[in-house]
């Protein structure tokens, strides 16, 4: 097998249920679509070709900023808005946005403020609609919403709140070495609702479903090493799993695909 193309974040089926989720990750590369159960257990060969085209504008870039834009569109595209790694600074809810067409689908709807599990406990803000994405995204084992907020300003405010009590940030390292020691997510969000209601802030509240989610991973390294294409042009070895949006390679070397967007590349296995 061998497919060369432009390298974009990895997608999913879910195999399992609703709240049981089992990915089966996927790539698309330009016209084809590579299904990336195949390559867990294999060797493979991942050849980056010096060129990067930016994943907004389609024009060649020679360095990529915010996970596969060029410089112009870093700073004018709402996908790298401010508001987008710091809800709290959203100001969409006053009208104000770098393009209130996107406010409105993703600023201006149902947000979920979560904690989840990915190499420790975290808080954080998702679109309704990015569930359970936004999970699989960063690797998460177990996942509970703790409160819906009608925008992503309100949802920001809740986060700065929790973010003095838990985490916001994802241990990449534990995640990826499968390092998540049990917490019980039902008292912990209990905790959470305790301490926003005690602020008077303004949500709904959300079930109580937790969801599990299971990654193809043969077996965890124990040790990582991050690999970056701008230098490592040339990474190959035996996949043996996809966790978030990395592939773990038996050696412990670690690609996060979603980083390299836009880079083109060649994959063979
Ligand atoms: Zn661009």
């Amino acid at each position: 097998m061998n497919s060369k193309g432009i390298l974009n974040k990895m997608t999913f089926v879910n195999k399992g249920s609703e709240f049981n989720i089992i990915p089966s990750y996927e790539l698309e590369m330009g016209s084809t679509k590579l299904d990336l159960s195949d390559i867990i257990g294999k060797s493979i060969n991942l050849r980056f070709l010096n060129r990067i085209t930016c994943i907004s504008c389609g024009r060649d870039t020679k360095k990529s900023y915010g996970q596969g834009y060029c410089y112009p569109c870093f700073i004018s595209v709402p996908q790298t808005e401010e508001c987008v790694f710091r809800p709290e600074l959203c100001r969409a809810h006053e009208g104000e946005a770098r393009d209130m067409k996107y406010a409105e689908q993703n600023c201006l709807v149902d947000q979920y403020v979560y904690l989840a599990l990915s190499g420790g406990l975290k808080v954080g803000v998702t679109r309704y609609h990015q569930v359970p994405i936004r999970w699989v995204d960063q690797g998460a084992v177990r996942a509970i919403k703790v409160a819906i907020a009608q925008n992503r300003y309100l949802a920001g405010l809740i986060e700065v709140e929790l973010k003095k009590i838990y985490a916001d940030k994802t241990n990449w390292r534990k995640m990826l070495m499968g390092n998540d020691p049990w917490q019980d997510l039902t008292e912990k969000k209990r905790i959470a609702i305790e301490y926003i209601e005690r602020q008077g802030l303004s949500f709904r509240m959300a079930d109580d479903n937790e969801y599990s989610i299971q990654y193809p991973v043969k077996s965890f390294p124990s040790k990582i090493i991050s690999l970056n294409l701008d230098t490592d042009t040339q990474v190959s070895g035996e996949v043996v799993g996809i966790k978030g949006q990395y592939l773990i390679f038996a050696t412990g070397h670690v690609l996060n695909i979603r980083k390299f967007s836009g880079y083109h590349v060649e994959i063979s296995y």
